[in-house]
């Protein structure tokens, strides 16, 4: 029988193409558990409308009556959690909702999962996972070299990543405490489709191609290790599937970047596909730095190498063009976004699908 599993946050970017991947190409069932915020998005998932391994649920994390009904009612082999609020540059704005659905929402997560573990055959036990998605921002930031590893003390410096750090510690105690078999992945700056276009990526290449300022934040030389989504899904499945309980692994590309180098690839390869009477480098403009902006990042993913053997196996030249291809070929996708057409879909008209 097919594996089943509720995934949370699935109309998001990573969380929809991990769903995608789930249903389309692994045969698993997936119930996909996501409040709409605005970054969910049910187009994402418009391959999946009529597909009898996708059941959809408009619902928050928040909802302790509704995660212990749906974990009661559909039996899952593992809950892999992805749903956040994601934006930096918002948790900065406005922080509550970050601490609500960040720390508060991985509580409720976390308490309902115990409830339905502890309730399960000691067989089911054994298999029973609940992974957490999490970042390498909660390391908070490097020098000029070095790389986070598990063991790198936590330093957050924005309320995104304090909150995210928050709910990896809850996470950690629900394993030391209770027993919960828990696992941790914590990753480096993901890139591919269905990226919301507020995020680096998928922001410059809208406004590259629309011929607007391509802002950069501060001197632009603030490094990154970047990760194409399918090699973090696939990270995902690798550390369910052969991952210890109550271990982290990081999750990472090989690939560092300052992002003024991410923009001018950008520029280039975008001049390449669809030129313009002038170089696309002309229209980047510097503006004021993100406070509290972390310089660099990097990601020594060696312990899911050596103990999973899993490898990253998109290049950033490979990936990224992949990535400006599919929004160039999905120009749709985003232009519902940016009209806020995107809101009004629904799949199935009890939010089931
Ligand atoms: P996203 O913002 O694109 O998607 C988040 C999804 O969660 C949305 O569909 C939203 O509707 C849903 N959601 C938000 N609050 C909810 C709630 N209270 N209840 C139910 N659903 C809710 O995020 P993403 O970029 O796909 O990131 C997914 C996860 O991966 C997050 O936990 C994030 O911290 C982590 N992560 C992301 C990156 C990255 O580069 N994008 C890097 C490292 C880690």
């Amino acid at each position: 029988m097919s594996e089943k599993w509720l995934v949370t946050g699935g109309a998001g970017f990573i969380g929809g193409n991990f769903v995608l991947r789930q249903v389309l190409k692994n045969n698993r069932k997936i119930i996909n558990l996501d409040k709409l915020s605005y970054a969910g998005n049910l187009d994402t998932l418009a391959a999946l409308a009529d597909h009898p391994d996708h059941r959809f649920i408009h619902g928050d994390i928040n909802d302790s009556q509704l995660l212990s009904q749906l974990l009661e009612e559909e039996q899952p082999d593992a809950v892999v959690h992805f749903a956040a609020e994601s934006h930096v540059d918002r948790s900065i704005e406005g922080p509550q909702v970050f601490i609500e659905t960040n720390v508060m929402g991985t509580f409720q997560m976390l308490q309902q999962s115990l409830r339905y573990y502890q309730q399960l055959s000691a067989e089911k036990q054994k298999s029973f996972r609940f992974l957490h998605v999490s970042t390498d921002e909660v390391y908070g930031s490097l020098g000029e070299t070095g790389a986070f590893s598990e063991t790198t003390p936590y330093a957050p410096n924005s309320p995104y990543s304090a909150s995210k750090a928050g709910s990896d510690h809850l996470v950690r105690a629900y394993h030391h405490t209770f027993g919960l078999p828990v696992l941790t992945t914590n990753c480096s700056n993901n890139y591919g489709p269905y990226q919301f276009p507020e995020k680096l990526i998928p922001l410059m290449i809208e406004k590259a191609l629309a011929g607007e300022p391509l802002p950069v934040y501060g001197d632009g030389k603030n490094v990154r290790d970047w990760l194409f989504v399918e090699d973090h899904c696939r990270a995902i499945e690798t550390v369910i599937a052969c991952g210890k309980p109550g271990e982290v692994y990081n999750v990472g590309g090989n690939e560092e970047r300052q992002n003024i180098e991410i923009v001018h690839t950008l520029c280039d390869i975008l001049d390449e596909l669809r030129p313009l009477d002038h170089s696309r480098r002309d229209l980047i403009t510097y503006v004021k730095d993100r406070p509290g902006h972390d310089r660099r990042y990097a990601i020594d993913a060696s312990k899911l190498a050596n103990e999973l053997n899993w490898q990253p196996t998109e290049t950033f030249s490979s990936g990224i063009r992949k990535t400006i291809q599919w929004y160039l070929d999905n120009q749709t996708w985003t232009d519902r976004v940016k009209d806020g057409s995107y809101q009004g879909q629904r799949l199935g008209s009890d939010n089931t699908g």
